[in-house]
Protein backbone atom coordinates (compact mmCIF):
# COMPACT_ATOMS: atom_id res chain seq x y z
CA UNK A 1 0.00 0.00 0.00
CA UNK A 2 1.25 3.40 -1.06
CA UNK A 3 0.38 6.87 0.36
CA UNK A 4 0.42 9.98 -1.49
CA UNK A 5 -0.54 13.22 0.22
CA UNK A 6 -1.55 16.40 -1.74
CA UNK A 7 -0.11 19.15 -0.25
CA UNK A 8 -0.37 23.15 -0.54
CA UNK A 9 1.30 26.31 1.53
CA UNK A 10 -1.92 27.33 1.32
CA UNK A 11 -5.98 26.35 1.20
CA UNK A 12 -7.19 27.44 -2.43
CA UNK A 13 -4.63 26.32 -5.22
CA UNK A 14 -6.80 23.31 -6.34
CA UNK A 15 -5.42 20.43 -4.49
CA UNK A 16 -8.60 18.71 -3.12
CA UNK A 17 -9.89 19.27 -7.04
CA UNK A 18 -7.09 17.21 -7.78
CA UNK A 19 -7.31 14.10 -5.40
CA UNK A 20 -11.14 14.43 -6.04
CA UNK A 21 -10.07 13.61 -9.65
CA UNK A 22 -7.04 11.15 -9.23
CA UNK A 23 -9.99 9.33 -6.88
CA UNK A 24 -11.70 8.40 -10.45
CA UNK A 25 -8.79 7.20 -12.52
CA UNK A 26 -6.65 5.23 -9.48
CA UNK A 27 -7.59 1.99 -9.07
CA UNK A 28 -8.11 -0.10 -5.79
CA UNK A 29 -7.62 2.90 -3.76
CA UNK A 30 -8.72 4.74 -0.30
CA UNK A 31 -9.23 8.19 0.39
CA UNK A 32 -8.71 10.24 3.25
CA UNK A 33 -9.21 14.12 4.07
CA UNK A 34 -6.80 15.70 6.67
CA UNK A 35 -7.81 18.84 6.24
CA UNK A 36 -9.72 18.46 9.21
CA UNK A 37 -10.48 22.25 10.40
CA UNK A 38 -11.96 23.27 7.08
CA UNK A 39 -13.02 19.76 4.88
CA UNK A 40 -14.44 19.56 1.52
CA UNK A 41 -13.42 16.98 0.09
CA UNK A 42 -16.52 15.15 1.19
CA UNK A 43 -18.57 17.36 -0.80
CA UNK A 44 -17.12 16.21 -4.53
CA UNK A 45 -16.74 12.35 -2.69
CA UNK A 46 -20.28 12.10 -1.57
CA UNK A 47 -20.87 8.35 -0.22
CA UNK A 48 -22.95 7.17 2.71
CA UNK A 49 -21.05 7.09 5.95
CA UNK A 50 -20.97 3.52 8.04
CA UNK A 51 -19.19 5.10 11.01
CA UNK A 52 -19.31 8.34 12.76
CA UNK A 53 -17.40 8.99 16.49
CA UNK A 54 -16.34 11.23 18.64
CA UNK A 55 -13.03 12.53 19.30
CA UNK A 56 -11.48 13.69 22.30
CA UNK A 57 -8.32 15.07 21.52
CA UNK A 58 -7.86 17.42 24.56
CA UNK A 59 -7.65 17.64 28.33
CA UNK A 60 -9.42 20.16 30.26
CA UNK A 61 -8.87 20.54 33.93
CA UNK A 62 -11.97 19.86 37.21
CA UNK A 63 -12.10 21.35 40.19
CA UNK A 64 -13.87 18.88 42.99
CA UNK A 65 -15.41 21.57 45.05
CA UNK A 66 -15.94 19.20 48.03
CA UNK A 67 -11.85 19.11 48.04
CA UNK A 68 -10.89 22.37 47.67
CA UNK A 69 -9.81 24.18 50.29
CA UNK A 70 -9.51 27.72 48.01
CA UNK A 71 -5.97 28.19 49.08
CA UNK A 72 -6.21 29.97 45.79
CA UNK A 73 -2.38 28.22 44.31
CA UNK A 74 -3.98 26.99 41.66
CA UNK A 75 -4.63 30.28 40.33
CA UNK A 76 -1.35 31.75 41.07
CA UNK A 77 0.18 28.72 38.98
CA UNK A 78 -1.94 28.49 35.94
CA UNK A 79 -0.30 30.77 33.38
CA UNK A 80 -3.42 30.86 31.25
CA UNK A 81 -6.09 32.23 34.35
CA UNK A 82 -8.09 29.93 33.05
CA UNK A 83 -9.36 29.43 36.86
CA UNK A 84 -12.00 31.96 38.02
CA UNK A 85 -12.40 33.73 41.72
CA UNK A 86 -14.50 30.87 42.58
CA UNK A 87 -12.36 28.37 41.58
CA UNK A 88 -14.15 27.08 38.07
CA UNK A 89 -12.39 26.13 35.27
CA UNK A 90 -12.84 28.77 32.25
CA UNK A 91 -13.18 25.83 29.44
CA UNK A 92 -11.45 27.86 26.35
CA UNK A 93 -8.84 29.28 28.40
CA UNK A 94 -7.63 25.44 30.00
CA UNK A 95 -5.28 24.43 27.82
CA UNK A 96 -4.91 21.11 29.97
CA UNK A 97 -1.46 21.44 31.09
CA UNK A 98 -1.88 20.05 34.14
CA UNK A 99 0.39 22.49 35.84
CA UNK A 100 -2.96 23.21 38.59
CA UNK A 101 -3.36 19.13 39.69
CA UNK A 102 0.43 19.01 40.35
CA UNK A 103 0.81 21.99 42.25
CA UNK A 104 -3.17 21.59 44.06
CA UNK A 105 -2.32 20.49 48.00
CA UNK A 106 -5.62 18.98 48.48
CA UNK A 107 -5.53 16.75 45.33
CA UNK A 108 -8.69 18.39 44.02
CA UNK A 109 -7.66 18.94 40.82
CA UNK A 110 -8.23 15.98 37.96
CA UNK A 111 -7.81 16.18 34.21
CA UNK A 112 -10.90 15.20 32.02
CA UNK A 113 -10.48 14.21 28.38
CA UNK A 114 -12.54 16.57 25.86
CA UNK A 115 -14.45 16.07 22.64
CA UNK A 116 -12.64 18.30 20.18
CA UNK A 117 -13.81 16.77 16.97
CA UNK A 118 -15.87 14.29 15.20
CA UNK A 119 -14.45 11.42 12.86
CA UNK A 120 -16.43 9.65 9.78
CA UNK A 121 -15.44 6.76 7.58
CA UNK A 122 -17.83 6.52 4.55
CA UNK A 123 -17.76 4.16 1.89
CA UNK A 124 -18.00 5.68 -1.37
CA UNK A 125 -18.34 4.22 -5.27
CA UNK A 126 -14.34 5.18 -5.73
CA UNK A 127 -13.51 3.41 -2.23
CA UNK A 128 -13.11 3.47 1.62
CA UNK A 129 -12.97 7.12 2.53
CA UNK A 130 -11.89 8.49 5.90
CA UNK A 131 -12.37 12.24 7.12
CA UNK A 132 -12.84 14.59 10.54
CA UNK A 133 -14.13 17.63 11.24
CA UNK A 134 -12.52 19.65 14.64
CA UNK A 135 -14.92 21.47 16.19
CA UNK A 136 -15.15 25.07 16.55
CA UNK A 137 -12.05 26.71 18.22
CA UNK A 138 -10.24 23.52 19.47
CA UNK A 139 -7.40 22.35 19.76
CA UNK A 140 -5.57 19.27 18.86
CA UNK A 141 -5.82 19.35 14.58
CA UNK A 142 -3.17 17.59 14.74
CA UNK A 143 -4.14 14.14 17.05
CA UNK A 144 -7.72 14.63 14.63
CA UNK A 145 -4.90 13.98 11.50
CA UNK A 146 -3.50 11.12 12.59
CA UNK A 147 -6.73 9.48 13.66
CA UNK A 148 -7.97 9.96 10.14
CA UNK A 149 -5.28 8.36 8.68
CA UNK A 150 -5.05 5.24 11.91
CA UNK A 151 -9.02 5.00 10.56
CA UNK A 152 -8.04 4.81 7.01
CA UNK A 153 -5.84 1.74 7.75
CA UNK A 154 -8.23 0.18 10.13
CA UNK A 155 -10.74 0.30 7.53
CA UNK A 156 -8.71 -0.22 3.85
CA UNK A 157 -5.90 -2.09 4.55
CA UNK A 158 -5.79 -3.94 1.57
CA UNK A 159 -6.11 -1.46 -0.87
CA UNK A 160 -2.81 -0.52 -3.26
CA UNK A 161 -3.14 3.09 -3.07
CA UNK A 162 -4.09 5.93 -0.50
CA UNK A 163 -4.72 9.36 -1.64
CA UNK A 164 -4.87 11.78 0.83
CA UNK A 165 -6.40 15.41 0.79
CA UNK A 166 -3.35 17.00 3.08
CA UNK A 167 -3.92 20.39 5.33
CA UNK A 168 -2.71 23.41 4.41
CA UNK A 169 -0.02 25.35 5.44
CA UNK A 170 3.27 24.25 7.04
CA UNK A 171 2.36 23.58 10.81
CA UNK A 172 2.18 20.38 12.78
CA UNK A 173 -1.26 19.61 10.94
CA UNK A 174 0.56 19.45 7.95
CA UNK A 175 3.70 17.27 9.80
CA UNK A 176 1.11 14.81 10.77
CA UNK A 177 -0.20 14.49 6.97
CA UNK A 178 2.64 13.91 5.66
CA UNK A 179 4.58 11.55 8.34
CA UNK A 180 5.56 7.97 6.71
CA UNK A 181 3.74 9.10 3.19
CA UNK A 182 5.24 7.84 0.58
CA UNK A 183 5.49 10.67 -1.81
CA UNK A 184 3.79 14.07 -1.59
CA UNK A 185 2.51 15.98 -4.49
CA UNK A 186 2.86 20.20 -3.65
CA UNK A 187 -0.02 21.96 -5.66
CA UNK A 188 0.85 25.93 -6.00
CA UNK A 189 -0.48 28.72 -8.55
CA UNK A 190 1.68 30.38 -10.49
CA UNK A 191 1.05 33.69 -8.35
CA UNK A 192 3.79 35.81 -5.82
CA UNK A 193 2.64 33.94 -3.18
CA UNK A 194 2.09 30.88 -4.12
CA UNK A 195 6.16 30.94 -4.94
CA UNK A 196 7.16 31.29 -1.21
CA UNK A 197 3.76 29.08 -0.06
CA UNK A 198 5.43 26.51 -2.45
CA UNK A 199 9.29 26.65 -1.18
CA UNK A 200 7.86 26.85 2.43
CA UNK A 201 6.21 23.55 2.02
CA UNK A 202 8.31 21.64 -0.33
CA UNK A 203 10.98 22.36 2.87
CA UNK A 204 8.62 20.35 5.24
CA UNK A 205 8.39 17.49 2.57
CA UNK A 206 12.30 17.57 2.42
CA UNK A 207 12.90 18.39 5.92
CA UNK A 208 11.07 14.42 6.64
CA UNK A 209 13.04 12.93 3.64
CA UNK A 210 9.94 12.31 1.70
CA UNK A 211 10.16 12.22 -2.08
CA UNK A 212 8.34 15.57 -3.48
CA UNK A 213 6.84 16.34 -6.41
CA UNK A 214 4.86 19.54 -7.79
CA UNK A 215 1.87 20.57 -9.84
CA UNK A 216 1.36 23.96 -11.12
CA UNK A 217 -2.08 24.45 -11.27
CA UNK A 218 -3.44 27.06 -13.68
CA UNK A 219 -0.21 27.21 -15.07
CA UNK A 220 -1.05 29.36 -17.93
CA UNK A 221 -2.48 32.59 -15.70
CA UNK A 222 0.56 33.69 -15.42
CA UNK A 223 3.66 32.18 -17.51
CA UNK A 224 6.59 34.23 -16.35
CA UNK A 225 6.02 33.13 -12.54
CA UNK A 226 5.38 29.36 -13.81
CA UNK A 227 8.92 29.47 -15.49
CA UNK A 228 10.35 30.81 -11.99
CA UNK A 229 8.31 28.24 -10.36
CA UNK A 230 10.08 25.64 -12.89
CA UNK A 231 13.82 27.23 -12.12
CA UNK A 232 13.51 26.58 -8.41
CA UNK A 233 12.41 22.91 -8.87
CA UNK A 234 15.09 22.28 -10.90
CA UNK A 235 17.58 23.93 -8.93
CA UNK A 236 16.25 21.65 -6.07
CA UNK A 237 15.64 18.51 -7.95
CA UNK A 238 11.80 18.55 -7.19
CA UNK A 239 10.06 17.45 -10.24
CA UNK A 240 7.09 18.75 -11.67
CA UNK A 241 5.10 16.26 -12.42
CA UNK A 242 2.02 18.23 -13.79
CA UNK A 243 0.93 21.51 -15.23
CA UNK A 244 -2.71 21.51 -15.67
CA UNK A 245 -4.09 25.32 -17.74
CA UNK A 246 -6.62 27.14 -16.33
CA UNK A 247 -10.24 25.79 -17.49
CA UNK A 248 -13.28 28.10 -16.34
CA UNK A 249 -15.24 24.95 -17.11
CA UNK A 250 -13.73 23.69 -14.06
CA UNK A 251 -15.59 26.15 -11.90
CA UNK A 252 -19.36 25.41 -13.42
CA UNK A 253 -18.07 21.07 -13.05
CA UNK A 254 -17.69 21.56 -9.42
CA UNK A 255 -20.82 24.06 -8.96
CA UNK A 256 -22.49 20.99 -10.19
CA UNK A 257 -19.88 18.97 -7.43
CA UNK A 258 -18.40 17.05 -9.77
CA UNK A 259 -14.40 16.68 -10.78
CA UNK A 260 -13.13 17.20 -13.85
CA UNK A 261 -13.11 13.95 -15.04
CA UNK A 262 -16.56 13.55 -13.98
CA UNK A 263 -17.83 16.51 -15.89
CA UNK A 264 -15.52 15.10 -18.96
CA UNK A 265 -13.15 18.36 -19.21
CA UNK A 266 -11.31 16.69 -21.88
CA UNK A 267 -7.92 18.67 -21.75
CA UNK A 268 -8.29 18.67 -18.16
CA UNK A 269 -8.74 15.10 -18.06
CA UNK A 270 -6.13 14.28 -19.94
CA UNK A 271 -3.37 16.07 -17.74
CA UNK A 272 -4.46 14.96 -14.93
CA UNK A 273 -4.22 11.16 -16.24
CA UNK A 274 -1.02 11.72 -17.30
CA UNK A 275 -0.12 13.04 -13.97
CA UNK A 276 -1.31 9.62 -12.18
CA UNK A 277 1.05 7.54 -14.71
CA UNK A 278 4.04 9.83 -13.87
CA UNK A 279 3.47 9.57 -10.10
CA UNK A 280 2.72 5.27 -10.41
CA UNK A 281 5.79 5.17 -12.63
CA UNK A 282 8.14 7.39 -10.59
CA UNK A 283 6.61 4.96 -7.48
CA UNK A 284 7.58 2.05 -8.87
CA UNK A 285 10.82 3.13 -10.43
CA UNK A 286 11.25 4.15 -6.53
CA UNK A 287 10.70 0.70 -5.43
CA UNK A 288 13.12 -0.97 -7.74
CA UNK A 289 15.40 1.04 -7.16
CA UNK A 290 15.21 0.60 -2.97
CA UNK A 291 15.06 -3.99 -4.28
CA UNK A 292 18.29 -3.24 -5.87
CA UNK A 293 19.84 -1.75 -2.92
CA UNK A 294 18.12 -4.50 -0.71
CA UNK A 295 19.78 -7.14 -3.02
CA UNK A 296 22.99 -5.32 -2.79
CA UNK A 297 23.42 -5.17 0.64
CA UNK A 298 22.37 -8.84 1.05
S1 LIG B 1 -5.00 24.49 44.54
FE1 LIG B 1 -6.55 22.93 44.96
S2 LIG B 1 -7.25 23.37 46.97
FE2 LIG B 1 -6.16 25.19 46.31
S3 LIG B 1 -7.74 26.47 45.39
FE3 LIG B 1 -6.94 25.26 43.77
S4 LIG B 1 -8.25 23.47 43.68
FE4 LIG B 1 -8.62 24.45 45.60
S1 LIG C 1 -4.69 22.53 33.28
FE1 LIG C 1 -3.20 24.15 32.95
S2 LIG C 1 -4.33 25.65 31.76
FE2 LIG C 1 -5.86 24.32 32.68
S3 LIG C 1 -6.44 25.34 34.55
FE3 LIG C 1 -4.82 23.90 35.08
S4 LIG C 1 -2.93 25.11 34.97
FE4 LIG C 1 -4.54 26.27 33.91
Amino acid sequence: MKQIVFISGKGGTGKSTLTASLSRIVQNKAIADCDVEAPNLHILMGGQVVEQKDFYGAEEAVINKEKCTSCNICRETCRFDAIDEDFEIIPFRCEGCGACALVCPADAIRLEKVKTGETYVSKTSRGTFSHALLDIGAEGSGRLVTEVRNNMKKHADKEDWILIDGSPGIGCVVIASITGADAVVAVAEPTKSGISDLERVLAVARHFEIPAYVCINKYDINLKITKQIEDFCEKNNFEVIGRIPFEPKIVNALRDLKTPIDADIPNIAFEIESIWKRLADKLSESDKKGDAAAASRS
